[in-house]
């Protein structure tokens, strides 16, 4: 069954993942309803200043619903238990403390000490996008268990995990948690570390690759408990679904690349076809998906035998928090962490790329990249810094499948970006238009191909 049944009233539709939900009107949208004839909230690319300001009013609505769950003093008590000095607890959420308190998924209450230390008490924030709480509690737990993970088992600079607890009612905060230490330092998304850090951050990078590699997984999969570290399903959003009770339905652990690769894509196949991701665009998408399940992923997948490591699955720079030197005070939102292929884990984080060269479809590595990996290279990790170079088809491969960004540009620069990193010099200039083409008459006989066809077409 879908994760989101549409809401619109006597709509029997599933809602469409990721943009049907509108925490404007507190909707789940079918494709249908997704519509401008039936959906009338302000659209960020039309009217940018309307759009925010409903944005700010729904914001502040959801943090305060969620505060109210939150028992404040059971909170302090807690905290104050655990260190067994006094604490106080104050939330804030105004325009100038939103960056420091929340991001896209989670919201901060900061704990103050009388010693002057402070922690974070890291809540989940709820909203149309959230995800149902089976999936939520698993979040916290193997956010907790990968930290545990990062702080006993490497030197990779983490803050520390006090104290955890899924959303359940035996919890006397109220609210699932990651209680942990606050760090100073702004993130490095924010800086330009173009000239004085450069070396400093590529230079602390692969020391952050180098302790990884020591540690590998025999599995594809999540931490999944923060007791005893063991390993559980995959937890990345585009590949959660529920049955037909709502029960939450999971993808992995996986034994090998080929397993984890095909079960993902057929996953998403299935989303397609179901109407609830990429419904701008469903034919594109299905054609490109079933083309990597059928012809690309064995040649992706034939040298990734295990075994598998730890990635911070979104690293766009926001992650990493420095000082004033550039020395890495700490890296954070492990949320989404699990093991994966080398090719994967060892792939430059996306803050080093070029962004709008890489979007627009370029291979070409940024010399960012290439300074990275002839560090790794001089300091004798020549396995890293060859999966640096050849990071591209790892990274074009994440976002061709199940990233459905809404944005119908993406797809083909990527996905062709994609077959001239796994395939160099084969069908040299070829255009998407071309491949299109091909790719409707390979599939022209396909069932599910000619029923979106059909879909598509009313
Ligand atoms: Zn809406
Ligand atoms: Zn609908």
């Amino acid at each position: 069954m879908p994760l989101f049944k549409c809401t619109f009233l006597g709509c029997l539709c599933p809602g469409v993942r990721r943009h049907g939900s509108c925490s404007l009107c507190n909707s789940h949208l079918c494709a249908k309803h997704l519509g401008q004839d039936f959906h009338r909230c302000p659209d960020w690319r039309v009217n940018e200043r309307e759009y925010w300001l409903k944005s700010k009013e729904a914001e502040i609505a959801e943090i305060t619903a969620l505060l109210s769950k939150v028992n404040l003093r059971a909170l302090r008590d807690r905290a104050a238990a655990l260190r067994k000095v006094d604490c106080t607890v104050t939330p804030s959420y105004d325009h100038q403390s939103r960056p420091s308190v929340m991001g896209g998924m989670n919201y901060h209450i900061p704990i103050y000490f009388v010693d002057g230390v402070t922690w974070i008490y890291r809540i989940r924030r709820r909203n149309m996008t959230t995800t149902p709480l089976a999936h939520q509690n698993r979040l916290i737990l193997s956010e907790a268990a990968t930290y545990k993970f990062l702080s006993s088992r490497t030197q990779i600079p983490v803050p520390k995990v006090h104290d955890y607890s899924i959303d359940s009612p035996s919890n006397p905060v109220g609210v699932g948690y990651i209680l942990m230490d606050k760090l100073e330092g702004k993130p490095l998304s924010n800086c330009d570390f173009k000239k004085a850090g450069k070396e400093r951050i590529l230079s602390q990078l692969a020391d952050v690759f180098a302790d990884l590699k020591q540690h590998p997984f025999n599995e594809i999969c999540c931490l999944l408990d923060p007791d005893d570290l063991s390993v559980g399903p995959v937890l990345d959003e585009s590949t959660i679904d529920a049955d037909e009770n709502g029960n939450l339905l999971l993808l992995g652990p996986f034994k090998s690349a080929l397993e984890y690769r095909t079960s993902s894509i057929k996953h998403q196949i299935d989303l397609i076809l179901r109407g609830e991701s990429y419904t701008n665009n469903a034919i594109d998408a299905y054609l490109v998906h079933r083309f990597i399940l059928d012809s690309v992923i064995e040649s992706i997948t034939q040298n990734e035998q295990g075994p598998f490591f730890l990635k911070h699955m979104d690293d766009k720079g926001d992650h990493i928090l420095v000082d004033d030197e550039f020395r890495i005070v700490g890296i954070i939102d492990w949320e989404w962490a699990q093991t994966t292929t080398q090719s994967e884990a060892f792939a430059a984080p996306l803050y080093l790329l070029d962004v709008g060269l890489y979007y627009s479809g370029s291979n070409k590595l940024n010399p960012k990249e290439v300074e990275f990996a002839s560090i790794l290279k001089k300091r004798g990790e020549v396995g890293l810094a060859e999966h640096v170079y050849g990071g591209r088809v790892a990274h074009r491969l994440a976002h061709c499948v199940g990233a459905d960004s809404g944005d119908i540009e993406d797809l083909p620069n990527h996905f062709m970006g994609l077959l001239r990193a796994v395939f160099p010099g084969r069908n040299e200039g070829e255009t998407w238009e071309q491949w299109r083409e091909g790719a409707m008459m390979m599939y022209e006989k396909d069932e599910d191909l000619q029923n979106l066809i059909q879909r598509c077409s009313k």
